[in-house]
């Protein structure tokens, strides 16, 4: 009697175990294939950074180092230079000459976009930042830095005028991230 009650208990294990497998080979799946196919991220995701631009061509970081002063990995350097009337590169008095960043510092808390005044420095939807040596992650300004008109170029020359600032909503672009 025994051994048909332990027969009977081993049955009943094995097909609610094997329900339980069933049951998961039909629903959906939830792996990807990735990296030919890429899982979307959240809306809010902080990524790679970039250094945006302003309608007209110019850029939109003034050199404050304020997004410096706000990393708490001192991830970022900035040297500024001051904008003169024959080449400009943005609307402000100065420029950043130097603009680095040390992605293997970084911890992407986006305290740099939060302190930046003019939307300069944002954090994209981009992940994929590998790479071989150490050198390589020190991002600087002509990879941050969207594309755009070559600068510096001279007040006459700059459209809409060089004092010229798209105050784009911050809901605007974000919905452009890429
Ligand atoms: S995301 Fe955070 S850690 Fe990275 S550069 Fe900006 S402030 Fe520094
Ligand atoms: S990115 Fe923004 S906070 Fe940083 S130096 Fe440029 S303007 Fe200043």
């Amino acid at each position: 009697m025994g051994i048909l009650k332990d027969t009977i208990n081993g049955a009943a294990a094995i097909a609610q175990g094997m329900g339980v497998t069933f049951k998961a080979m039909l629903s959906p799946k939830t792996t990807v294939q990735y990296p030919e196919q890429k899982p979307p991220v959240k809306e809010r995701f902080r990524g790679r950074h970039v250094l945006q631009r302003h309608d007209n061509g110019l850029e939109r970081c003034i050199g404050c180092a304020l997004c410096a002063a706000a990393c708490p990995a001192q991830a970022i350097y900035v040297e500024a230079a001051e904008n003169v009337p024959e080449a400009r590169y943005s609307p402000g008095e100065r420029y950043a000459k130097v603009y680095e960043i040390n992605m293997i510092r970084c911890i992407f808390c986006g305290f740099c976009e939060e302190a930046c005044p003019v939307e300069a420095v944002v954090l994209k939807h981009q992940y994929e930042l590998s790479g071989y040596d150490r050198r390589s992650f020190i991002y600087t300004k002509d990879m941050l830095l969207l594309p755009g008109p070559d600068l510096p170029a001279p007040d006459g020359a700059i459209a809409n005028g060089p004092k010229e600032r798209s105050n784009t909503p911050t809901s605007d672009w974000r919905a452009s991230l890429g």
